[in-house]
């Protein structure tokens, strides 16, 4: 398998494409990213990344970083999250406050907002500082700088009424151990990191090989990365999870940066990246890239 053909010629396939979607607009820092970008890298579980267009530019992976505190949640306790959070898709938007008051502050998944706030809220707790345990997951797996953008944060900070309001009723039905204000701050701090393709591609491998990195190194139990998975097919794309599962059938988790991360259990790791938007908030030409990849490689879980 020539991935480096592949990846560039993903490249070409999708350059009509891109530029031509808005990237997201709620929160400012991101309106302003130049939409004519585009990048892909694949990380295989035999250590090899391959990558093409603008796969070393670094981007704001929001939703993405919400896989990264899952792992860390579910692996320090197991099937004790699952009192406080659900694991079925919500066929909502990822920022919807219906659904939260209707099942009594326990939020469909650890995905959409409401979940992803219970477990930022639970890795603090863990941890003392769920935003700098994630983002240190992420250096050591990458071997690079990671670090949130002040600029994302603050602008995502100061516009953040929805997911203030999540936490508010969170927080009303004792679904939060910490103060609204600290968990709010964590998670948007987590979601204002920046990756390129390579290093976030690289970031998930274990998840494409039971649970171990490229160093052998166990971040999850295979059990768990299993588990993961099958969230991220269900739910990684919000309520256009079932339409990406019918076109690219791969595990994959967006953020309204504009990426898309991808597994293929066994394989490799996935990242694309490219800022226009579709309607639920998922990359348009990297859903489309992801399409191409695996109508070309034949690797997709079905
Ligand atoms: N930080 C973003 C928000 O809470 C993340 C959403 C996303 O990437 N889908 O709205």
């Amino acid at each position: 398998m020539d991935l480096q053909r592949i990846t560039d010629d993903i490249v070409a396939k999708v350059a009509p494409i891109v530029g031509q979607y808005p990237p997201a607009d709620y929160i400012p820092g991101l309106k302003a990213i130049d939409p004519s970008q585009f990048g892909i890298a694949v990380a295989t579980v035999n250590g090899e990344v391959y990558g093409a267009g603008n796969w070393t530019t670094p981007f704001s992976i929001q939703s993405i970083s919400k896989v990264f505190t899952l792992a860390l949640v579910l692996a320090a306790d197991g099937e004790d999250l699952w009192r406080r959070v659900f694991r079925e898709p919500s066929g909502n938007a990822f920022n919807s406050l219906l659904q939260l008051e209707h099942e009594a502050g326990i939020p469909r998944n650890p995905f959409i907002n409401a979940g992803a706030l219970v477990i930022t809220d639970r890795l603090h707790t863990l941890t003392g500082n769920a935003s700098s345990t994630v983002r240190d997951l992420l250096r050591a797996e990458s071997g690079s700088t990671v670090d949130p953008d002040p600029n994302i944060a603050a602008s995502e900070a100061a516009h953040g009424h929805r997911n203030a309001a999540l936490a508010h009723l969170l927080s009303s039905y004792g679904n939060l151990d910490n103060p609204v204000e600290t968990v709010l701050h964590e998670y948007i701090q987590h979601c204002a990191l920046t990756m390129n393709c390579r290093d976030l591609a690289v970031s998930a491998r274990f998840l494409a090989s039971n649970g171990r990195d490229a160093n052998g190194h166990m971040v999850l139990s295979a059990s768990h990365a299993k588990r993961v998975n099958a969230l991220m097919l269900t739910c990684g794309l919000y309520d256009a999870a079932g339409e990406f599962a019918y076109r690219v059938g791969l595990p994959a988790k967006s953020g309204v940066g504009g990426g898309i991360l991808a597994i293929v259990p066994g394989k490799c790791a996935i990242s694309v990246w490219s800022p226009g938007l579709g309607k639920s908030g998922n990359s348009v030409a990297g859903v489309a890239a992801l399409d191409e990849f695996t109508n070309r490689t034949g690797w997709s879980i079905f």
